[in-house]
């Protein structure tokens, strides 16, 4: 049965904060218990909300109980199912080797580059299964069946970069489209007041017609709504980054898209390797919950750069990893490369599970256009939370980073239902992660 509430589908549910240490607190779900950072002034005892590891709002007792009680048979079944598909059975094809990392894996040691390297060249098909059921084993013991599912606005497709595998690149000769501040909080408060999101994902190109003045305001009246304001602007002054934490953006997306110093300046260029990385170090350092990572698959990859890409995310203490196949663009540089085969992209899940096994990982929408049945076989294979397209139909087809992008006609309803269903099939439940 899916949960929902008077008008909306719902993926978060209440907890009560039952601990409060300095600006981090500890929210109980059905005798589960999660950190989050504190930005909001519930007190202990009282009911809250949490998104991406942060306390974003209170609600009231009633309310809270309400929601809670109709959730809670439905809690601990969605448990039993989450259970049941991770468990992991061998079949006995499996090479001594592969089985010997593995069993690193089960017994909590941090794999070598070259036991990562290994994995990657796995190519048959029983091995690969018992990798991306070992990784949603640990996921399942690490994270239990806590899924984010976060709602992406996508709110100008102007950009100053040329960056050679974005479709919406400044010389693309496409439709540009610029969403008014008023329609983007127009177009949040339905996400939220009528869909029932918990986060929004503000994402653009780089474009400067935001100046700080308005990028605060439209944060600010979001943020009001008792949500999570994550930001995906590229790459801004620290000033810019600074006043919209102010003004109570707390989650940043921004990848550093290739730790392969040579790989990026021939792919971005007129943009700066190092000056990417040190704005995401600053996002952090001011607070800001993190999603960071990489595309898989760009020109000349190798195995050690996946791999580098991967422990760079790491090292930049990412609170949630996103990576996504690369998706060749009509009239890009990068239109005739081949695309990214689901497999490499399942051993990467698989790995960065591995390397952080409590990682909030990100099964982004480029996966749904590479194959219908990727997302669920990324969460799977370690994944754990979603990011859906809430951009008004209109302007989302004229989004076009990559080419077959799904559900560009669909509405926004159709998309939340089937991910509500696809998750409820898999026993997630939308409880937040923590930090
Ligand atoms: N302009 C901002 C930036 O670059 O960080 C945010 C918007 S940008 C479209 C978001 C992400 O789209 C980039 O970080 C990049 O990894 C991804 N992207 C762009 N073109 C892609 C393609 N052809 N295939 C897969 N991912 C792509
Ligand atoms: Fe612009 Fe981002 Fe696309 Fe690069 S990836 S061209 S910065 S929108």
């Amino acid at each position: 049965m899916l949960y929902s509430g008077e008008n909306t589908l719902c993926y978060a549910i209440p907890g009560k904060l039952v601990a409060i240490k300095g600006n981090i607190g500890v929210v109980d779900y059905f005798g589960e218990h999660r950190n989050v950072l504190i930005d909001t002034d519930a007190k202990v005892g009282e009911y809250v909300y949490a998104q991406g590891g942060v306390l974003i709002s209170k609600v009231s007792k009633e309310e809270a109980e309400e929601t809670l009680a109709l959730w809670k048979e439905q809690f601990f079944a969605l448990k039993k199912v989450d259970q049941k598909l991770s468990s992991v059975k061998k079949t006995g094809k499996e090479s001594a080797n592969t089985l010997a990392i593995l069993q690193k894996v089960n017994v909590g040691k941090q794999l070598s580059k070259e036991d990562m390297l290994a994995l990657l060249k796995l190519d048959n098909a029983a091995e690969l299964k018992l990798v991306y059921d070992t990784a949603n084993n640990l996921r399942q013991k690490r994270n239990d069946n806590a899924c984010c599912v976060h709602g992406i606005l996508e709110f100008s497709n102007y950009c100053k970069n040329n960056c050679h595998y974005c479709g919406i690149r400044k010389s693309s000769r496409i439709k540009r489209y610029r969403m008014t501040p008023d329609e983007i909080i127009a177009a949040a408060e339905h996400a939220v007041k009528e869909l029932g999101f918990k986060a929004i994902v503000l994402q653009s190109g780089e474009d400067e017609w935001y100046d700080d003045e308005r990028l605060a305001r439209i944060v600010r009246e979001i943020r009001a709504m008792g949500v999570l304001v994550f930001i995906s602007i590229g790459v801004r002054s620290k000033e810019t980054y600074k006043r919209l934490y102010d003004a109570g953006a707390r989650a940043v997306l921004l990848r550093f898209e290739t730790s392969n110093r040579k790989t990026f300046d021939a792919l971005r260029p007129g943009t700066n390797l190092d000056e990417r990385l040190e704005l995401i170090k600053y996002a952090k350092k001011l607070g800001y919950i993190l999603a960071t990572g990489f595309i898989v698959g760009l020109p000349g990859e190798t195995d050690e750069d996946l791999i580098d890409n991967i422990l760079l995310t790491r090292s930049l203490g990412a609170d949630m990893y996103s990576f996504g196949p690369l998706i060749p663009a009509e009239e890009t540089p990068l239109e005739k490369q081949k695309p990214t085969t689901k497999e490499m992209l399942l051993k990467t899940i698989a790995l960065t599970r591995f390397a952080d096994p409590e990682a909030k990982i990100l099964v982004t929408t480029a996966f749904e256009t590479l194959d219908k049945d990727a997302r669920r076989e990324g969460l799977l294979a370690g994944a754990n939370s979603l990011m859906l397209n809430i951009t008004p139909v209109q302007f989302r087809k004229l989004y076009r980073i990559y080419p077959g992008r799904p559900d560009t006609d669909k509405k926004i309803e159709e998309g939340i239902k089937q991910t509500v269903e696809l998750l409820y099939s898999l026993g997630r439940a939308p409880t937040d992660l923590g930090i």
